[in-house]
């Protein structure tokens, strides 16, 4: 109804859009990562079972080492992973940590104990680009070289340590290996610089539009406003009384129009200048704004004119209304008046069914030109005067 012009509904949807634009945003890369991050656990969880299963079957299929050795190997193993994975996914559900650290780091794990239990499968340690890609989820270059300088560092400690390793692989295995981790973190390293730039023109074309909602609201509270009052302007006024006027003859709303006026501002203008009476103007639109209820709506119609709008009121009740700010503005006194007031008159007029706009206007205006004619600071209705001097 009428309060959904108001301005302050105006302002208030500019600052929800922005609000709510920042909320998605937040909410989108929220639900995002916690979903990723879900399924990097539940996959760590499934690997577990699967490294089990594979290096059992691999075993079967050779001989060298005793069975109660391997399996008890594999229980270790198993168990080990099992906690690396348990403290992520504790840390997970009940610290609601998400790091893509701790996945990575896990990830090493994984592929170490891997490639310590198999050392003699000469390609192995081609495990480890696992890890590494396993970074990429973090969408951060320094990442994925922490990722790649921790498989070295692993890759380096096992060779090490491990003699089987050492006679499992040939030097061509160490440099296909080596070649692997770095065409595998260059690659990942030119998917993340892509996907940064993605996102980044998204973020901007987001943005964009978002600022071009916020300018076209804005304009349209402009187009709509008076400045100087922040009150509706002539041309809305006009529009939204015709759409009012159609409603009344659809339903049975009821409509009463104020034509209110301040009395000799010319004389104010003249004696204590413009800028004074733009004060005044200011006070009094506060007053009439602050007075009616929100179903109303008020323009400043001219110069020192003002239309009100009276929606879902009894012409008593929209006179009773009139009235207040009529007294109020006359009992407001004013510094810049020389502790004067500055007086209104006005001109109520109800709206009868089929009568149609002009000769709604014309009933306020015979109204108001009454109350100036005889005396001012009253309000009179529908031509009939009701003189309230010293009320
Ligand atoms: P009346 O009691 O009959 O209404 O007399 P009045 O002096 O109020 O009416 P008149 O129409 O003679 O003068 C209105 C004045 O309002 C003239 C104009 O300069 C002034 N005015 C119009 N718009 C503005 C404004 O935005 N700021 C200021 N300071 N004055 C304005
Ligand atoms: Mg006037
Ligand atoms: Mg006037």
């Amino acid at each position: 109804m009428a309060n959904m012009y108001n301005s302050d509904l105006l302002i208030n949807i500019v600052i929800l859009k922005r609000w709510e634009s920042i909320m998605n945003h937040l909410l989108l890369e929220l639900a995002n990562t916690r979903h990723t991050y879900r399924k990097m656990i539940n996959l760590y969880w499934a690997t577990i079972i699967l490294t089990v299963m594979l290096e059992y079957l691999i075993h079967r299929m050779k001989s060298g080492t005793t069975p109660e050795y391997f399996l008890s190997t594999l229980v270790l193993q198993a168990i080990g992973l099992a906690v690396a994975t348990g403290v992520t996914e504790m840390l997970y559900r009940y610290r609601k940590v998400q790091s893509d650290d701790l996945l990575i780091i896990t990830g090493i794990i994984y592929a170490s104990s891997i490639i310590y239990i198999n050392p003699t499968i000469g390609i192995v340690p081609a495990i480890y680009i696992f890890p590494i890609l396993t970074s990429m989820l973090s969408f951060n270059k320094n990442r994925i070289l922490l990722a790649f300088t921790l498989v070295l560092l692993c890759f380096g400690l096992l060779y090490t340590l491990t003699p089987e390793l050492r006679i499992a692989m040939q030097p061509i295995h160490i440099i296909g290996v080596l070649f692997l981790y770095i065409g595998v973190t260059i690659i990942a390293l030119s998917i993340t610089s892509s996907g940064i730039e993605l996102l980044n023109n998204l973020r901007q074309a987001t943005e964009a539009k978002q600022e071009l909602l916020v300018k076209n609201i804005i304009m349209d509270k402009l187009s709509k406003m008076d400045a100087l009052t922040d009150l509706y302007n002539h041309k809305t006024f006009h529009e939204y009384l015709e759409k009012l006027i159609e409603q009344n003859e659809r339903n049975q709303l009821s409509l009463q129009l104020a034509i209110m006026d301040i009395d000799n501002f010319k004389k104010i203008n003249d004696t204590y200048g413009h800028w004074v009476g733009d004060i005044i103007l200011q006070r009094v639109a506060n007053l009439i704004k602050e007075t009616v209820t929100p179903n109303d709506f008020v323009a400043r119609y001219g110069g020192e004119e003002f239309a009100v709008i009276f929606t879902e009121k009894t012409l008593e009740q929209s006179h009773r209304l009139v009235e207040q700010i009529r007294q109020q503005c006359a009992m407001t006194l004013h510094t810049e008046l020389d502790s004067q007031a500055a007086t209104l008159s006005i001109g109520l007029q109800n709206y009868n069914k089929g009568e149609g706009k002009e000769a709604l206007f014309k009933g306020a205006d015979a109204s108001l030109y009454a109350a100036k004619r005889t005396g001012k600071n009253k309000t009179v209705i529908q031509s009939v005067m009701i003189d309230h001097k010293g009320a």
